[in-house]
């Protein structure tokens, strides 16, 4: 994954004025038509700027940071769309003063522009259960999917193509501009064809030439063992379908229900055990329900209060092998409020033993 505060070279906590002056510095620095120029650095340092100066995607980065990235990262998971969106619009992206002529900046870099469908997050509520062995759970989502009769073309099966008419055949549009920086041109895609410089002569019936539509799908989410509250599984490719582009992301968070009795630390799982304190002197054994079902457990004899007898291996799954925690039972003896008559003649007995 991409550390955009690294390349930015600034602190996770930094200002968005100094993410500004960071970016500013070195995109100068980078820029394709300076001598210290560096086309991929350049591109670097304005997909980090991208992000972390946008507040909604920081956050985003910030929190599903691990995910972020990832497959995407080298497949033009960036989507460049929305920074020549912010050129054009000026006022966020505020390249004017870095740069003396606008020029073709985002046209020249010749890369394809990344059409991305939208992710999606769920929520998904799990028992401590769940959480410890891992499950299968299927949820259904109603969301745009590629179309099943044009496979996402948009075109009827076996239409012929034709040249675009709104960019005549470019695929691409250009808009000069003037500004109080000198004029500029921007490179779009065209709209009407996505970059393809072709549309089908027919449109597909089913999706009005969407090339998605939406629709209710199953998916299978497979939770692993040992998975923690608040974690998060993304499932690459099974978000929001977008014609001619990549599609988005599932991001799933899980929360784990909070059981009554067991609570987790860690790899082990701990639970309370009332005894009584005869059994705390004497010994006894005791059967204790755990995730794995009931076991039986002996309790030595002098046993202290908040003491832990350990159940070697029915905690959580580490990860590693078959490797499993421990389950923990924390004993806590249970002092007589009121004693019989007899009761008190034996403690008392007890006690000229000096017990
Ligand atoms: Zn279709
Ligand atoms: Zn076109």
């Amino acid at each position: 994954m991409k550390d955009y505060y690294k390349i930015l070279g600034i602190e996770q906590g930094a200002s968005k004025d100094d993410i500004k002056k960071a970016f500013r510095k070195l995109a100068a620095q980078y820029h394709p038509d300076k001598k210290t120029g560096d086309e991929s650095k350049f591109k670097e340092v304005s997909e980090a700027y991208a992000v972390l100066g946008d507040e909604k995607k920081r956050t985003e980065y910030d929190n599903y940071g691990r995910a972020f990235g990832g497959n995407n990262a080298g497949a033009g998971g960036f989507d460049w769309s929305n920074m020549s969106g912010f050129a054009q619009g000026g006022a966020q992206f505020d390249f004017g003063d870095i740069f003396e002529n606008f020029g073709d900046i985002f046209g020249g870099f010749g890369r394809p522009r990344a059409r991305r469908g939208n992710d999606i997050s769920i929520d998904l509520e799990l028992s401590l259960e769940e959480a410890v062995f891992g499950i299968e759970r299927v949820v259904v989502l109603a969301k745009n999917s590629v179309c099943d009769t044009c496979k996402g073309s948009g075109g009827e099966p076996n239409t012929e193509m034709t040249a675009c008419a709104t960019c005549n055949g470019q695929g691409r549009l250009r808009e000069t501009r003037s500004s109080m920086l000198g004029s500029f041109t921007t490179v779009r895609e065209c709209s009407a064809c996505l970059g393809r410089g072709q549309v089908p002569k027919e449109k597909c019936k089913q999706c009005h030439g969407h090339g998605v539509l939406k629709k209710s799908e199953e998916i299978a989410i497979k939770v692993p063992a040992g998975i923690e509250n608040g974690e998060v599984i993304r499932m690459t490719g099974r978000g929001e379908a977008i014609q001619g582009g990549q599609t988005g992301d599932l991001y799933i968070k899980l929360h784990v229900r909070a059981e009554r009795h067991i609570r987790r630390n860690g790899s082990d799982l701990v639970r309370d055990l009332s005894i009584k304190l005869t059994d705390a002197l004497l010994g006894a054994t005791y059967q204790v329900e755990t995730l794995d079902g009931p076991i039986d457990i002996n309790v030595p004899i002098g046993v202290k209060q908040g003491e832990s007898l350990r159940i070697k291996g029915k905690g959580v799954p580490t990860g590693r092998g078959n490797a499993r925690g421990d389950f923990l039972v924390k004993i806590d003896i249970a002092l007589p409020q009121k004693l019989s008559r007899k009761a008190q003649k034996l403690v008392e007995e007890l006690r000229e033993e000096g017990i």
